[in-house]
């Protein structure tokens, strides 16, 4: 799997690496599905190359163990993967403990003939105790071991780790290669057009909807049901029957979507700021009536007609 865009990111981390230093410690700050765990993969790849290419020569035994966890990662595979890297992450809005640090103390401290990799993603996630412990093995670290902490703001970390890091900053990644990154994967160019416009320069949306295009359109249809300023009684009864036979997963990723394009119309002026507004409080409205049982054709419904003022 390649990294899309990033080619100024890339070539600062290249540098980096030419300086064949005994230990890195990386902090890449970016927006959420920008794509900084793939890179830091890839850069652990090359830290890993037993030619020690920049991000690896994609041919040697170490490159293909990381090929394999770059697989594991993003395509669910469960391929033996380089024991080298160790990814550590916070489970669903919990912190990363200490355990999970000593963890990758005890990890780094290792032998090993390649060195060793270790990735920190959301490194905000660490509680103080977490974040401390941490400290010390970055002022310390033992030689040939890579950290890379992956955050979305670098100020939510403690300033004492962040000024141990080399910081790479990710750049939004522009609206074509989205685009083609779309076309890639099998949308339409149509649908990667309209996609591309409203990613605010991450893969977030895609990956909400990758699995289920299907969402997409739906999401379309009520954003569209939405702007416009007649009132459409049968669209949105339509919608509310689709809409009453998918799971609250299915229908928070469809109001994410509907969201961002709303937001983007708003700043474009084609939305009026006010029914926006409207539009994010009935919305939490929606998903409290949803979550207490009320029927979701009725929910829809009721949010629809309270923004467009019916
Ligand atoms: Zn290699």
């Amino acid at each position: 799997m390649e990294v899309i865009g990033h080619h100024k990111e890339k070539e600062i981390i290249s540098k980096y690496l030419n300086r064949n230093l005994p230990s890195y410690s990386f902090l890449f700050e970016g927006k959420e599905g920008i794509g900084k765990k793939l890179l830091a993969l890839h850069t652990a790849r090359g830290f890993l190359c037993e030619k020690n290419t920049n991000f690896g020569c994609g041919e040697c035994k170490s490159c293909r163990l990381t090929d394999n966890l770059i697989s594991n990662v993003y395509t669910g595979t469960n391929l033996t993967y380089n024991p080298d890297i160790k990814l550590v992450s916070s489970q669903e809005g919990k912190d990363i403990k200490i355990s999970q640090i000593r963890d990758v103390i005890d990890f780094v401290k290792l032998k090993s003939s390649s060195g060793k990799v270790v990735i920190i993603e959301n490194a905000e996630k660490m509680n103080t105790e977490a974040g401390n412990a941490l400290l010390k093995t970055l002022e310390e670290p033992p030689e040939k071991t890579m950290f890379i902490l992956t955050t979305t703001n670098q100020n939510k970390l403690l300033p004492t780790i962040v000024s141990r890091c080399f910081k790479i900053k990710f750049k939004q990644l522009p609206k074509e290669e989205i685009y083609r990154f779309l076309t890639e994967k099998g949308f339409s160019e149509k649908e990667a057009k309209e996609i591309s416009a409203i990613s605010e320069g991450s893969l977030s949306l895609f990956s909400l909807i990758k699995d289920n295009k299907k969402l997409y359109q739906i999401a379309k249809d009520i954003a569209i049901l939405m702007l416009d300023k007649q009132l459409r009684i049968e669209g949105i009864i339509n919608l509310a029957d689709i809409l009453d036979k998918l799971d609250n997963r299915e229908i928070s990723i469809i109001f994410q979507i509907v969201q961002t394009i709303l937001h983007k119309k708003t700043l474009k002026g084609e939305f009026d700021i006010e029914e926006y507004e409207t539009f994010l409080k009935e919305y939490e409205r929606f998903e409290k009536a949803v979550k207490a049982g009320v029927k979701k054709k009725l929910a829809l419904e009721g949010l629809y007609f309270n923004v467009k003022g019916g």
